[in-house]
């Protein structure tokens, strides 16, 4: 095996110039090329692209990679395009290329340069496209962004929910690949489930973000919590930080707020054009606001490495929402702090968004909801009641005081009428 190792690590290095694997890669990676089903599960940034990168260019044919937005599959395909001296050596397809461009995709794939194909869910519901594909040799099929498929996880597309029988079209022998940094054990067992994994080989990575400090507060009056907010950026003046909030109203206000105390701040949301969301995003990105002050509309795809801080102005729809949003701070590995304002008037304000979905949906939502209550409310270490809600051991002991609950040890925040979410239909 040392000869595999070797050339492995040897692969590593002329395809992308790195000198070590991370985490599990290695692994997975030989998982990968024996062809067998594999199941990853690794935190954003981990590192989860390169394990279906490196098998793709170690194999005959061309790898399908699956990807949910299209905005971030441009992003992807220049990102491998800028590691090799061929740019036919990766292509995405989706809605976006024209006529010619299509053309020009289909003669690389054919000619058998092409050794990665990004490809929307939308693409695999073309019958010329799964067509072609047929006729082609594929080395496999990567789903990144996996969770996609649950109605459990963050991020639903019910195109993904059709993944299965489309790939069964092309060819029903194809080893797959489904990568997600979304650890709850419900959406992992869609994700099997959905995508027919047979018998795979699964990697979980830990989800513990050792260096962020979770923090609950009580959310009392609004100026009182704006106060707190100033103050806190006050405090840590020149750094970048995300503010979440609920709505989209709401991240106005307080940037105004915010700016009519001196603090660089502008607000982002999904009602904004393309073009302001993009200068926003920008001026946060180049450092000339330091606070974005956001709806979730936000983030999804952000890599900026130095976010010290991540307010929740509003607690979050579900944990798992929470771990994704505060997992954008300290990326570097430095410092990140997550603070989360929490009021029952805020649960009652995510019940109230439910209100006129189906009756499952809202049942679904409301166990998502209490979760996130019973995280707020726990006088226990934070960073336990978040991995465990993610499946993983995890020993209060281990938090080295990262967490408010760890640091002073408290009464629970008592909350009145506690919650339990009465559905009535
Ligand atoms: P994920 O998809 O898991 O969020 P990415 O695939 O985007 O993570 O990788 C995150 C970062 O880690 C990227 O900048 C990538 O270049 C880097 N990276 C991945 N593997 C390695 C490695 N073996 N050595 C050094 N950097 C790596
Ligand atoms: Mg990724
Ligand atoms: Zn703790």
């Amino acid at each position: 095996m040392a000869v595999v190792k070797e050339s492995l690590i040897d692969a590593l290095r002329e395809h992308f110039g790195f000198d070590s694997f991370k985490g599990n890669q290695e692994i997975i990676i030989k998982s990968i090329l024996a062809g067998k089903d594999t199941f990853v599960i690794m935190p954003t940034g981990g590192g989860k692209s390169l394990c279906y990168q490196l098998p793709a260019l170690m194999s005959p044919g061309c790898a399908l990679i699956v990807s949910p937005l299209i905005a971030l599959m441009k992003n992807q395909v220049d990102l491998v395009r800028s590691y090799s001296s061929k740019d036919n050596v990766a292509h995405f397809l989706n809605s976006t290329l024209s006529k010619a461009q299509i053309k020009k995709v289909r003669t690389d794939l054919l000619s058998g340069k092409t050794k990665m194909l990004y490809v929307a869910p939308e693409t695999l519901t073309k019958q010329e496209n799964l067509d072609f594909f047929r006729e082609l040799e594929i080395s496999f099929i990567a789903v990144d962004e996996a969770h996609c498929i649950s109605e459990w996880g963050h991020d639903f597309r019910p195109e993904y929910r059709r993944l299965k029988e489309m790939i069964e079209q092309i060819n029903d022998q194809l080893p797959i690949i489904a990568l997600t940094a979304t650890a709850t054990p419900k959406v992992q067992s869609d994700i099997v489930k959905n995508l027919g994994l047979r018998d795979p080989e699964i990697y979980l990575s830990s989800f513990n973000r050792s260096n962020l400090y979770y923090e609950i507060r009580p959310k009392r009056k609004k100026e009182q919590t704006i106060r707190e907010i100033v103050k806190f950026i006050h405090l840590h003046k020149g750094k970048s930080g995300i503010i979440y909030t609920l709505n989209r109203k709401t991240t106005e206000e307080l940037a105004d707020m915010l700016v009519a105390n001196n603090i660089k701040a502008v607000a982002y949301h999904a009602g904004l054009d393309a073009g302001t969301r993009a200068q926003r995003q920008d001026m946060f990105l180049h450092e000339d606001v330091d606070v974005i002050v956001a709806t979730i509309a936000f983030g999804m795809g952000i890599d900026k490495p130095d976010v010290r801080f991540v307010i929740h102005y509003n607690i979050p729809k579900s944990l798992e929402n929470y771990y994704q949003e505060t997992g954008r701070a300290g990326r570097d590995g430095l410092e990140g702090i997550c603070v989360c304002f929490y009021s029952y008037k805020d649960v009652q304000k995510l019940e109230h968004l439910m209100r006129d979905k189906p009756l499952s949906e809202r049942e679904m939502g409301a166990q998502l909801i209490n979760e996130t209550v019973a995280y707020a409310e726990s006088s226990a270490c934070r960073r336990k009641v978040i991995l465990h809600y993610f499946g993983e051991k995890y020993e209060e002991s281990q938090c080295n005081n990262a967490c408010d609950n760890c640091r002073n040890p408290k009464e629970k925040i008592e909350v009145k009428n506690r919650v339990v979410v009465v559905l009535k239909a």
